[in-house]
């Protein structure tokens, strides 16, 4: 049945100038499954996808992956795996699974949320974790949200999430701390890799790539300034790693949106060899490797997750 199933994946993905690359996206694998963050894989079910990444499909460290479509010499039923802005969870929970697997990795790390420890929109999350009742939401100026079950707390977690998401970027940062201190009584988590940590994941293979330095929307910068958020996420990461990176990936990602043709430039200009945005689809010869659109396999059972890579092979066809 396996081997029918990767003959149907090679003909809507041969080998050669026909190749096409599903680069799958991913952010965290959680030790545990997480009622508050439904969407991210936990270990069991990351186990489980890489297995079937392993058995249907040939998995590629994207820097080559990119290379060889360039080249038409991508072999059949290619995919790339990355996760994004560089959390601890890769390093300890992703890592050992991807290797037993024989599977290659990017990361790509923003380095403020490193160097601060948490991402904002993760100290929403755990500010509501640890409120302890509908009270002190409504004394943080949160009438109407309720904490009362999980359910409750992940609508709570939308809610404060989507108020935040689109402010300028301090202003989220002072606002997210402030729900912290006002909702848990705790000291905020670290979530993201130390730069140590970011070390070492490149000893063990993975490609570390940079996601800009302040996670910002580029499109709402001057290019001065997104030059600097470029560059110096660069610059970070080769002396972090000793290596100069080759990948990056753009903040939010949507092409047209977030960024624009002249943020890839800029990319190219910093010395990196491909970037990666959140546009769905697989890529082809005809990609431009500095907007190389992804997928995010959320499916939790083995044909849904196939499927869902290999409708994107096909669907890159009638483009
Ligand atoms: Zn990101």
């Amino acid at each position: 049945m396996s081997a029918l199933r990767r003959s149907a994946l090679s003909l809507l993905s041969p080998s050669g100038g026909r190749a096409r690359l599903a680069i799958l996206t991913y952010h965290k694998v959680m030790q545990e499954s997480d009622p508050l963050q439904a969407d991210e894989p936990d270990a069991r079910m990351f186990d489980q996808q890489m297995s079937w990444l392993a058995q249907n499909f040939q998995v590629l460290p994207l820097p080559e992956a990119v290379d060889r479509l360039r080249r038409g010499a991508l072999p059949s039923r290619a995919v790339a795996v990355t996760f994004d802005d560089g959390y601890a969870n890769n390093l300890d929970v992703a890592l050992p699974i991807m290797k037993r697997h024989g599977i290659a990795a990017t990361v790509f790390v923003a380095i403020d949320a490193v160097q601060r420890g948490v991402m904002w929109n993760d100290l929403v999350i755990e500010a509501v974790r640890h409120c302890k009742s509908d009270a002190h939401l409504a004394r943080a100026g949160f009438e109407g949200l309720s904490v009362a079950d999980d359910k409750a707390r992940a609508r709570c977690v939308d809610e404060l999430l989507k108020k935040l998401k689109y402010l300028p970027l301090a202003e989220r940062w002072e606002r997210a701390a402030r729900l912290f201190r006002e909702l848990a009584d705790a000291d905020p988590p670290r979530l993201m890799m130390t730069p140590e940590m970011v070390k070492k994941l490149g000893q063990a293979g993975v490609d570390i790539g940079a996601h800009t330095v302040n996670h910002p929307i580029l499109m709402k910068l001057d290019d001065d300034a997104a030059r600097t958020e470029i560059v110096d996420s660069w610059r970070w990461v080769k002396d972090v790693t000793g290596a100069a990176p080759r990948s990056f990936a753009y903040p939010n990602g949507r092409p047209g949106l977030d960024y624009d043709r002249r943020h890839a430039a800029m990319v190219r200009e910093a010395g990196f060899d491909l970037a990666v945005s959140t546009h769905w689809a697989c890529a082809s010869q005809r990609s431009d490797v500095y907007e190389l659109p992804r997928l995010s396999p959320w499916d939790r059972t083995r044909d849904r997750f196939v499927a869902r890579i290999a409708r994107s092979y096909l669907t890159s066809y009638l483009r």
